[in-house]
Formats: structure tokens, sequence, C-alpha cells
């Protein structure tokens, strides 16, 4: 009851103060709007595209930042992802109402909005899959109801079931011993991939990204990884059971946080089903091998969960703006969340920054490296940790570090080299940073990511 009342004095504030028309936008309407919100607030986005889905449609993502298109060292980089299924809608709505948001509050000067802006790279992707989406609301036009049509993309795969399966590998490496994190994409990766999946790894191996959410609909209940569990099939049938990362009680953390700033999520019953808290690991729930949410903890920094938003996944337009009030306090809150923990910067003896520096916290058993300038990020509760940040050819250093429930702890690591130095090499002219050998563990990663920031910069503004 309280809820309801809270929602309808929200319906009325928000009244007052924001007439936003709600409805669903096709793809033309989608781009035009973010455009829109580029032309409202230049200084603080910029669009840009992905690459293209099967029938050349432009994967669109409209950053935010206090200097957009430039990765300032020590602010993070955080994403959002919509409408990977097509017929999933409400992500793809919500996520264009919150650039909106965005916008117009900080035009407003709303100081929360303003320090977030400020202090957080943020990309919004609000559709992943805009041939689906399409064949979705024609069939929504037409009356047609199905409960997959336009969930797949344009050549009839499912993208949340496309990407390289990381999980076979650190299975075994669990048993056998090796790393769960960075794993090396497979060579043939690209033929393996559909074009939007192809485009979305590229994008997040060219970003550091450090905290992301993935927006689908059809249950309410925020999911954490592993999607995929230990034993995925066994006699052909798909094995539940919970299957958590090393990272279990920061991934339940940051899915509480979204499950209770929603308006009902937390209350756990919701579309027939019954979650504690309005959370699920993964393949607890149900095992999904090849999902993006595995695969961003298995190859990148990017802690990712998967919100499932809605029980209709297609909803009557007039439900938007109820949904946009319950969802608006949680999208927020969860885009702060990429502060906390630990970050800094690890450099040389000469104040050289130093990418590829990888960063452990004892106990945990999941690393995280610095990126291309030389600062890192590792998402922690709070808590008394040791940190320890190695490099080749330097001396490893570890510390003790007290987290606290606050601002993320400023953590700077300045890495002696080893002795003795290596034999005087030859090198060539272009040697340096470059030709420096990089940790064993993160080798194929960091070598392919230098080839993708060259592809990067190639690309063509949209
Ligand atoms: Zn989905």
């Amino acid at each position: 009851m309280s809820d309801m009342v809270s929602i309808f004095l929200q319906l009325l504030l928000f009244k007052l103060v924001a007439p936003v028309t709600f409805r669903h936008h096709r793809y033309d309407d989608l781009v035009r709007t973010l455009y829109k919100v580029h032309n409202e607030c230049p200084h603080v986005t910029r669009v840009y595209s992905i690459g293209r889905s099967v029938k050349g449609r432009h994967l669109y993502v409209l950053e935010f930042s206090d200097y957009p298109g430039i990765h300032e060292p020590l602010e993070p980089e955080v994403k959002y992802v919509g409408n990977m299924h097509g017929n999933e809608v409400l992500g793809r709505e919500l996520l264009l109402q919150l650039s909106e948001f965005l916008c117009e509050e900080f035009r407003n000067r709303n100081q929360r909005i303003v320090r977030l802006v400020e202090g957080t790279r943020i990309h919004i992707l609000p559709s992943m899959n805009p041939d689906g989406y399409e064949v979705a609301a024609a069939a929504q036009d037409r009356d047609i109801s199905g409960y997959l049509v336009g969930r797949n993309n344009a050549n009839g795969v499912d993208l949340n079931r496309n990407f390289p399966d990381l999980n076979t590998y650190i299975y075994y490496n669990e048993k056998n011993g090796g790393p769960n994190h960075h794993l090396p994409l497979p060579d043939n990766w690209k033929n393996q991939v559909e074009p939007e999946t192809q485009a979305v790894i590229q994008w997040i191996r060219s970003f550091n990204f450090v905290l992301s959410a993935n927006l689908h609909g059809g249950a309410v209940v925020a999911n954490y990884p592993y999607d995929k569990s230990l034993e995925h099939r066994v006699r052909g049938f798909r094995r539940t059971a919970n299957t958590p990362t090393p990272d279990d009680t920061l991934f339940q953390k940051l899915a509480k946080v979204y499950s209770y700033a929603h308006g009902w999520m937390h209350q756990g019953w919701n579309c027939g089903d019954y979650f504690p808290d309005g959370i699920t690991n993964g393949a607890s729930w149900y095992s999904l091998s090849k999902g993006m949410q595995d695969f961003n903890y298995l190859h990148t920094n990017c802690f990712e969960i998967t919100l499932e938003l809605s029980c209709d996944k297609f909803p009557r337009q007039e439900e938007l703006q109820r949904e946009w009030l319950s969802n608006r306090e949680a999208l927020i809150q969860f885009l702060e969340q990429v502060h906390q923990g630990i970050k800094g910067m690890v450099r040389d003896e000469n104040y050289n920054n130093l990418a590829d520096a990888v960063i452990s916290v004892s106990g945990i058993n999941h690393d995280v490296t610095s990126g291309d300038h030389g600062d890192y990020f590792r998402l922690l509760l709070p808590g008394t940790y040791t940190v320890t940040a190695t490099a080749p050819r330097f001396d490893p250093e570890t510390v003790s570090v007290t987290v606290g429930p606050g601002e993320p702890k400023l953590v700077n690591f300045q890495l002696k080299r080893s002795t003795p130095p290596a034999a005087p090499k030859r090198r060539g002219p272009n040697s340096g940073h470059r030709g420096r050998v990089l940790p064993k563990k993160v080798q194929p990663r960091a070598a392919k990511k230098k080839e993708m920031m060259v592809k990067q910069s190639q690309r063509v503004p949209a």
C-alpha cells in the first residue's frame, strides 16, 4: 500500500516538473531521441556507433561524461545494455528515459547527477538487437502475440547464447589450477559470433569497463554470475546449481542495490516466481551457456549483472511511466556503485604509467588489470584486504588496505624494476611501451587490445 502511495506521489511530482512523453520508440525514433539528448546536452554527451546489426542498423551508444570521448585516469567507465533480446523492450525505453533524465538534471544542476556525470564515464546502448526489436514491434502492431517473436537477431540467433564460452576453461582451471580472469578469446572467435555480438565484444575490449548491467524482461529479478553451472548438461538435461564467482558477496550486494531501490523487485514474489531479496545467482535459476554476463567477468575487468525488469516482455505504452518511476532510482544507484572499493595508478620509478599491471586481492581469486592509462579499479566491499600489484620485470608490491563504505580508497603503486637488469637488447624504433613483454596470463587479451585500439581510432564517429 505504501508503495502505491509513494508511486502515486512520484507520478504527481513528476508530472509537475518534467513533461516527458512515454512511448515505444521504433529505430528511427530511437536514433532521433539519442541525438535530441545530445543536442540538449552537447558538452556532456557523445553519440557513437559500435557497429551494425545484420540488417545494417547502427548500434548507437550515448555517452555521458564531462569530457565525452576521453578516458580520464581514475574516472571509471560504466555501461548499460538494453534490448539484447529484441522482444524484451522495457530496458530500451528505460535507457532512453534515463538518457533524457541525466541530461535534464545535469542542466538543472541537480548536484547528485552533476557529481555522477563529472566523476563517471557512462555508456548507454539502448538496443543491442535493433533488428529483433522491429520484428517484435511489428508483431505487436498486428496484435500477433508470440512469446519469442523478435527475440533473436535477423539470422535467428539468440545473442545471449552467442558469446565465446570461457566458462569451460575456468571450470577446468578450478580443478587443475589456472586463472579465472582475462581468459583469451578463441583464435577464430569472429567467425563464431553474430555481427551484433562481435560489435559488443570489440566495444567491451576497447574500454576498461568496471561495472555493467544488461537489461532484459520476462521476469523481475537481478541476476548475477555465473550464469552457467559447472555441469551444464547432464544426460541431455541442463543442470541447475548455485555457481558463485570468487566475487559472490560483492555481486549479491550489487544485485540487492538494484532490487531494493526498485519499486517492488526486492519483494521477491513476481511473475509467479519467488526470489529472496529479488536477486538470484544465474545458474541457480537456470543454466545458460555463452551468455554476455559471464563473458564480461571472465574476459575483461567488467563486473556485469543481468536485470530482468518486467513480467510482460512488451509492456503496454501506458505502463511505461510507472515502470520508469519504479526503476529510476535503481538505475542511478547502480551507476553510483562503481565508486567503491579501491582504485589508483600503477607507475614505475620514473612515474611512467604501467598498463596491464595485475592487481590481486588475497582471498579473492579474481584479478583485475590496469588500463592503458595505468589506472585500475577494484570493486570491493568494506573490509581489510591485502592487495598486490605485479608487472613483468618489476618487483611485486603488496599493501594492506582498509576499505570503508563510502568513496573508493585511493591506492597507488610505484613498482621498482627487478634486478639484475636484463642484458641490453637491440630495440626497434617503435619499441618501448609496445615492445614490453606482458604478463603471461594477460598476454593474449592485451596483445589483441592494442590491435583493437587501432581499429577503434579508425572508426568514423556517428
Ligand atoms: Zn532476455
